[in-house]
Order: C-alpha cells, then sequence, then structure tokens
C-alpha cells in the first residue's frame, strides 16, 4: 500500500462557495426523509430564516427493514431541487447505487455516500470521477483508518471536493443510537486539510443532550454539523425520534448563537 496517502498528503481546496471558506460552522439540516412537497417547502422555509445554506433530504433511504418507507427516489429529488433552488439553498441527499451517481449530479449540490456504503468501493470510484462535492459518511463499523482510506478511493479518482462526516460507531453502549468518537475529529483534522463535519442526529439518536454535544463540537473545531429537522417528527416515515420539530430546531439556533455566535454562517440579505 502507498505509505502516504494523497488524502494526508494534498491541500484541499475549499468546496467553491460552500465548506471551508471561512471560519465559520455550517449546518446541514432537514428532514431525514423527503416526504412531501408541503413538508419540504415548510421545512426549506425556516432555514432560510434562520440563515441556514444546506438542505438535507433523503430521497433513497438505507432503512433496516425492507418494510419500512424506502424514501421517493427521482421524485424525492426533484422535490428537494424545487425547494432549494426556491429557498436559495444548497441540496444534500444520498445516493445509494453507482448507476444514479451521474444523474444524482442534476438534482443535488452535494451527492452523500451513507454510513452503510463507505465500504462500497465501486460507488466510491464513481464519485471520484465526478467533478461535483461528496460528503463521505464514516461507516458505524469503521476505524478511522477505514474512512480515510475510503475517502482516498474518492480522490484517488480526481475528485478532490470532499466533506468528511462522523456519525458514530456501534459500541457496546446503548444510551445513545452510535457512540460518537469525538476524537476522531482531532485526528482527522491532524491528518488531513478535509473539511469535517458531524451528524448530530444519527449519532446520538435523541434530542435531550443535543444543545451540550453541539457545544462540544464547536470546541473541537468542526467545520460543520448536520441535523434532521422534520415539520411534524411525530408522524414522520423515518427516524421519528430523533428529528427536531421547526420549534425545537429554533431553541437549537439560538443556543448555539448563545454560545459563541460564529457559529452559524450568516449571509447578507
Ligand atoms: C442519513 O443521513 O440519512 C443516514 C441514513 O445516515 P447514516 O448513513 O449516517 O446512517
Ligand atoms: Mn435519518
Amino acid at each position: 500500500m502507498r505509505p502516504h496517502l494523497l488524502v494526508n498528503e494534498i491541500d484541499f481546496p475549499s468546496l467553491p462557495k460552500m465548506f471551508g471558506h471561512s471560519s465559520q460552522i455550517e449546518l446541514i439540516a432537514g428532514p431525514c426523509a423527503v416526504e412531501n412537497i408541503s413538508q419540504m417547502e415548510e421545512v426549506a422555509k425556516e432555514l432560510k430564516n434562520k440563515n441556514v445554506r444546506f438542505m438535507r433530504g433523503g430521497a433513497y433511504k438505507p432503512r433496516t427493514s425492507p418494510y419500512d418507507f424506502q424514501g421517493l427516489g427521482i421524485e424525492g429529488l426533484k422535490m428537494l431541487k424545487f425547494v432549494c433552488e426556491k429557498y436559495s439553498l444548497y441540496s444534500v441527499s444520498e445516493v445509494m447505487s453507482p448507476e444514479m451517481m451521474e444523474a444524482a449530479t442534476k438534482y443535488v449540490d452535494i451527492i452523500q455516500i451513507g454510513s452503510r456504503n463507505m465500504h462500497n468501493t465501486v460507488l466510491l470510484r464513481e464519485a471520484g470521477k465526478l467533478d461535483h462535492p461528496i460528503l463521505l459518511k464514516r461507516g458505524m463499523m469503521s476505524t478511522l483508518r477505514e474512512f480515510l482510506l475510503a475517502a482516498e478511493y474518492i480522490v484517488k479518482e480526481g475528485n478532490k471536493k470532499i466533506v468528511l462526516c462522523e456519525r458514530g460507531i456501534k459500541t457496546l453502549e446503548d444510551s445513545t443510537r452510535n457512540t460518537l468518537d469525538i476524537s476522531s475529529i482531532a485526528i482527522i483534522k491532524n491528518e488531513t486539510s478535509l473539511p469535517v463535519i458531524v451528524d448530530i442526529s444519527h449519532s446520538l439518536g435523541r434530542k435531550d443532550i443535543i444543545h451540550t454535544v453541539a457545544r462540544a463540537l464547536i470546541a473541537l473545531g468542526i467545520d460543520g454539523l448536520m441535523l434532521e429537522v422534520h415539520n411534524n417528527p411525530a408522524v414522520a416515515l423515518s427516524d421519528s425520534q430523533q428529528q427536531l420539530s421547526i420549534e425545537e430546531f429554533r431553541l437549537f439556533i439560538t443556543n448555539l448563537f448563545e454560545y459563541n455566535n460564529k457559529a452559524i454562517t450568516v449571509r447578507e440579505a
């Protein structure tokens, strides 16, 4: 194996107009899954009000049970694109199959490779052939070395537009959905110049501790936070217990501002 990886050596350019161009922390917020247009409208409008620049929404959902909601597919991507254009937001959505990679670039500003697919080398190579930003999530049972090697697959093919996302790993601890590995942020930052964000929703799987944990993550120097926001979490088709309501989202933003008023990018009107 190559002794020094490209991900360790290269000075990664900031994603144009996106990540890494300021000292501020970006938020990627939105529902777990795109469900319908009114849901997307309501959430997008709120994100815009709070100067959030990135909206997430899954159209292809990697569910544990095949009987659970699998996402709206291309119709979901179209809804995401529609509201993001309407409210001038960047869109983020997961792609699970290599054949969809190229097609998804028409709808999505940042293509997400999810935790379950971090080891999918065919998908990684396909992402590497694109000139499109990729948000790569850490595999839930992956070491940091494996995480960086997954990024290496993308970089090796020529795509340097990558954002790494820590989303917690499986341990024996079951009070959170996954165990958020906070030391990984510091280590990744030592080893690469790639932007690193944390998905606070999937790592914790609960809402009562997000304010405290978010403060710790800011102190660690993260470049961004991903969190799930739904207009009516009680009836959400996936991850109902961890998605923030609009009210809870407002509280979260207020709390972050109180901690560090540079926490969130403020866009001039
Ligand atoms: C998601 O972000 O929608 C998701 C499924 O997350 P993960 O791949 O980290 O489980
Ligand atoms: Mn989810």
